[in-house]
């Protein structure tokens, strides 16, 4: 199939995007690096009658990796992540789950902004922004705002921007001091969405308690999700297999994902505790090491 008929503009600002979604409204749909809108329009899953190309708006092509702050300008695509220099050092979770997203190809063309917006409850960057306070910059036709991660994925396939609003920049803040953490996840082959995954970080004190512990989770539930009360189980116990395996088991109580041709809900749950404990035991491995 083709997609229906769609008007095309290039804007070269974001006053002119804003200014297009303001004139178009719900009619419209922003086009970043197509991974996901080109294959809905293309099965018409999508028939957006205008289609606003951020490639041209080159103001927000833009990763500044300088402090603790990463500042992710809307055309920064998955690879430019990839490539920072010693990502696997100062956020392993980082590293890991960026290589996890589809195929090369796919990360070069592919925006992490645009798959936060897409908000797929498999895909890996929301749960990165739960885990890692991410903050949305938000401009549209009534001004602008900022979004914290925690309200911004609202169901499946659905954020909390309004239809005439653009996302200009996501902020993750990386964990520094003696944390450490990881992103597991089980896909049926290397590139294809994960059927489910988990992400934590550990902060441990010098005798290896633990301090602080950020849970996440894709593939289980309508949006990426954070575990506060797994993640609440761990905070001052010994980082060792007994608190892992308790929260993991919290975690596998708490959810009730759907089952699909990938895997039943039974499946998805027991595989959820197998992922936070490898993701937990991970993450604990590098503990006690400074970051940043
Ligand atoms: C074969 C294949 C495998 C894939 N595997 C994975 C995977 O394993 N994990 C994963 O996470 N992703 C995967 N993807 C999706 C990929 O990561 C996409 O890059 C991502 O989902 C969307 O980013 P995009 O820049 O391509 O956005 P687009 O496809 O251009 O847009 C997606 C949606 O976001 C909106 N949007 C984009 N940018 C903005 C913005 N700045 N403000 C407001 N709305 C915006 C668009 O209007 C559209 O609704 C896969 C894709 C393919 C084709």
């Amino acid at each position: 199939m083709k997609p229906a008929p769609f008007e095309y503009f290039a804007p070269e600002t974001v006053d002119e995007v804003v200014s297009l979604l303001g004139d178009h409204g719900d009619e419209a749909k922003v086009l970043a690096g197509g991974q996901s809108l080109i294959p809905l329009l293309a099965l018409r899953l999508a028939s957006p009658s205008v289609l606003i190309d951020l490639n041209r708006v080159t103001a927000l092509d833009y990763l500044d990796s300088g402090g603790h702050v990463l500042k992710i300008g809307a055309l920064t695509r998955h690879r430019a992540i990839e490539k920072l220099a010693d990502l696997a050092e100062s956020c392993p979770m980082l590293s890991d789950a960026v290589e996890l997203v589809g195929h090369v190809a796919i990360r070069n063309r592919g925006t992490v902004v645009g798959s936060m917006a897409h908000a797929d409850p498999a895909a890996e960057w929301p749960a990165l922004a739960l885990a890692l306070d991410g903050e949305f910059d938000v401009v549209g036709p009534n001004g602008a705002r900022t979004i914290p991660a925690d309200s911004f994925f609202v169901t499946y396939l659905t954020s909390a921007l309004e239809p005439e609003e653009l996302v200009t920049e996501v902020r993750l803040t990386l964990p520094s001091g003696s944390v450490g953490s990881s992103f597991v996840e089980l896909a049926r082959r290397h590139g294809d969405f994960a059927v489910a995954g988990a992400g934590a970080v550990l902060r441990l004190s010098e005798n290896r308690i633990i301090e602080d512990a950020r849970l996440v989770l894709i593939g289980v539930a309508a949006t990426a999700l954070r575990a506060r009360d797994a993640e609440q189980t761990l905070v001052g116990r010994e980082a060792n297999p007994d608190a892992f395996e308790e929260a993991a088991e919290m975690v596998q109580e708490a959810i009730d994902p759907s089952g699909d041709i990938h895997g039943s809900s039974e499946f998805r749950r027991e595989i959820a505790k197998v992922l936070t404990r490898r993701a937990l035991v991970s993450a604990a491995a590098q503990g006690g090491g400074e970051r940043g």
